[in-house]
């Protein structure tokens, strides 16, 4: 999988990327993700990427020709494009998995007051085969879209095949199933001990007791 990510603060990846799953997917070249500097695709000197809203309301909004100019520079035929709003769809595990099964993402991280509309409106004139998609990770504001875009990032690659040493729980987060109450040693602590059933060593029993025993979403 390609992912390609547009931001004005490009160094706020760069530890985040260089860690577990996501590091993991990188060295096996399972994903290669490049992340871009959208001031680098702006023409004036300043290299403004950020004007005053019309009607008067406070605050800046990133401008619409240099994120089309950013985009189309590394548009592909299968590529799809993700705005990062809190208007978008609502991110769940579901949405994950979709957006696991795609060749190559296109993030576009807002900062201020958000994206100029017209970026949504031109890009699904131009690619009217794959809408891009606004999506939010949780119904509240962050100042930034980088944070949802790392989230996303990382939910995403672990559902890739290959990534995770363990494909069982690969397959649990593919299904969305979560797990149930985990333990390890010792099997006693301040006096707390382990479920006698997961000592046991009867593994039928275990089995059970683990599947009714998940943990659900909470919505
Ligand atoms: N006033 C804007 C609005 O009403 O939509 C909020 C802008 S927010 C301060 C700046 C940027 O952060 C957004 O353009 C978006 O990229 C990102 N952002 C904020 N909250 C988000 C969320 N819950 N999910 C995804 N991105 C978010």
């Amino acid at each position: 999988m390609q992912i390609d990510i547009f931001t004005i603060f490009p160094k706020m990846f760069e530890s985040p990327f260089d860690w577990g799953t996501i590091r993991i997917a990188k060295s096996k070249k399972i994903v290669s993700i490049n992340v871009w500097d959208l001031r680098n695709f702006t023409n004036d000197i300043h290299r403004k990427v950020d004007d005053y809203p019309y009607g008067g309301s406070s605050g800046m909004v990133l401008k619409a020709e240099p994120i089309l100019k950013a985009v189309r520079s590394v548009m592909t035929p299968d590529a799809r494009v993700v705005l990062l709003t809190p208007a978008g769809k609502l991110y769940n595990q579901s949405l994950a998995q979709e957006l696991s099964e795609e060749s190559h993402l296109i993030f576009i991280c807002g900062r201020y007051q958000g994206v100029d509309e017209r970026v949504k409106d031109i890009i699904n004139m131009e690619y009217p085969d794959k809408t891009m998609m606004e999506i939010s990770i949780g119904n509240y504001v962050l100042s930034g879209g980088e944070l949802a875009c790392m989230s996303i990032v990382e939910s995403i690659t672990r559902l890739i095949p290959g990534v995770l040493k363990n494909p069982e729980s690969m397959f649990a987060d593919s299904l969305g199933e979560l797990d149930p109450p985990l333990y390890t040693k010792p099997a006693e602590v301040e006096g707390v001990k382990v479920p006698e059933i997961l000592t046991s060593g009867h593994h039928t029993k275990i089995n059970q007791w683990n599947s009714t025993n998940r943990k659900q979403w909470t919505h």
